[in-house]
């Protein structure tokens, strides 16, 4: 019997409310909370028959610390799930702390307005002493171990797929793989098709600012920021094929760095096909992906969100997507003093997904990991309090839940490497 509050209801969260309301017996009261309450009216009456979870919903909007509080207060829930956008990690979070309930999200606080001039000098700051450039870092968050920890409350901070299952995956050949892990090499692969030019998979705006970044990877101490997609090769996925790979900054980085000192070298990886490669650069040479406000007739524009305006919504991409997605690890180590490799990953395919729970896989890959986040902290399986990601937790009982509910590993033993 748990209450659990959902904010958000764009692909992410749709996925996400789906798979908890296929576990009614756990998720019995469902609250989604999100701007436009018309698309969390319109999940709960597709529900409408199909699960016995109790669903409400709520306009929302997470910027006002107060209408979380009372909304906190009214529905008592014992975890908030934040999946809309991380811009509002940390006031979701101080709302959290303010009632007494458990947080997830899926992705690291970023600011909305990177020209902000306190948040800005903190961001040079670190630009300067850690090396990567990218908006998002955890410290904001882990900044709140201590007062979650004081309340026994549990921050999970990015349990999607890429944060989230990544790191599982991680603690998890760490515990039965290795003895010592030397290097990680993180592949995300999207083999999917959704027909269009130009179309971002998850949100446009943090997508593309991602994207767009310098790439860093962390080898012997130290962060090595490279110019965006300056490095890339071939890589030939299960399930999908041959793919181009471009080494980016990725969050979990940030994470395994600190939670594994020993690692000499972890990269990130994603596949990206040339129409959209062509696309992206193009709009950032004429200024599109700009996240400063300008003028345009008598209004303020930010350029990324007229851009999101134009886009699909990547809600709606879930019928016209086909073909698979391939996300996992290789590592690189030792066990019982000898060398070795180990490639565990997942592959989903998108029109599966969509047949299962209407969106495409990323949106799938990212929703059932926040579930099984939740399900592991509401059953008793994760209860270290504090703001963690999540290879501090046991990953056993979340790996078993995957496999069960939509994401199972497979696991190779003599994969080909990188390079
Ligand atoms: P969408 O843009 O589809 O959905 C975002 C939702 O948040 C929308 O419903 C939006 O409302 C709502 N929202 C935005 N601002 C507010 C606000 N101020 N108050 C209340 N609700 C708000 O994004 P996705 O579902 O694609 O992505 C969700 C999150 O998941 C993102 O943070 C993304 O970075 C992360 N992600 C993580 C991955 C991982 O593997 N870890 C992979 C993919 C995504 P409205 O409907 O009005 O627009």
């Amino acid at each position: 019997m748990s209450r659990v509050i959902i904010i958000g209801c764009g692909g992410v969260a749709q996925v996400a409310i789906h798979k908890c309301c296929q576990l009614d017996d756990v998720f019995t009261d469902l609250c989604i909370a999100s701007r436009t309450v018309s698309k969390c009216d319109k999940i709960k009456k597709d529900l409408e028959g199909k699960t016995k979870t109790n669903i409400t919903t709520k306009q929302i909007d997470a910027n006002d610390f107060n209408a979380l509080v009372e909304l906190f207060h009214s529905f008592k829930p014992e975890i908030v799930m934040n999946l809309g956008m991380p811009y509002q990690n940390l006031i979701i979070m101080d709302a959290c702390l303010e009632f007494g309930c458990h947080y997830l999200d899926t992705a690291a606080y970023e600011p909305e307005d990177v020209n902000e001039p306190v948040w800005r000098e903190r961001y040079e700051k670190r630009v300067k002493e850690k090396g990567f450039t990218a908006y998002f870092d955890y410290s904001y968050q882990w900044e709140y171990k201590k007062k979650f920890e004081e309340k026994g409350l549990i921050a999970l901070l990015g349990c999607g797929f890429d944060p989230g299952v990544s790191q599982a995956y991680v603690a998890y050949a760490a515990k039965h793989e290795f003895d010592r892990i030397d290097t990680i090499d993180i592949l995300d692969c999207n083999g999917g098709d959704h027909g269009y030019p130009f179309a971002t998979n998850f949100n446009p705006e943090i997508n593309l600012r991602e994207v767009s970044s310098d790439g860093a990877y962390y080898e012997d101490g130290k962060w090595h920021k490279v110019p965006a997609m300056s490095i890339h090769g071939k890589y030939n996925f299960d399930g999908v094929g041959e793919k181009d790979i471009y080494l980016l900054h990725h969050e979990e980085i940030e994470s395994i760095a600190k939670n594994y000192p020993e690692i000499k070298r972890i990269r990130f990886y994603m596949t990206f096909g040339e129409s959209y490669i062509k696309h992206m650069t193009c709009l950032e040479n004429v200024g599109m992906l700009g996240t400063k406000a300008i003028e345009f007739e008598g209004k303020k524009i930010i350029p990324i969100q007229f851009l999101k305006a134009l886009l699909p919504d990547p809600a709606s991409l879930g019928p016209r997507t086909v073909g698979k997605t391939n996300i996992g690890c290789i590592f690189k180590g030792v066990k019982d003093g000898k060398e070795k490799t180990y490639y565990i990953y997942n592959v989903c395919d998108h029109q599966e997904s969509y047949k299962e729970v209407g969106s495409q896989a990323v949106s799938y890959t990212t929703g059932v990991p926040a579930m099984c986040g939740a399900l592991m902290i509401l059953k008793g399986y994760w209860t270290t309090p504090g703001a963690n990601t999540v290879e501090i937790y046991n990953p056993d009982p979340f790996i078993e839940a995957l496999d069960k509910y939509g994401l199972p590993k497979r696991e190779s033993y003599n994969p080909v490497m990188v390079d």
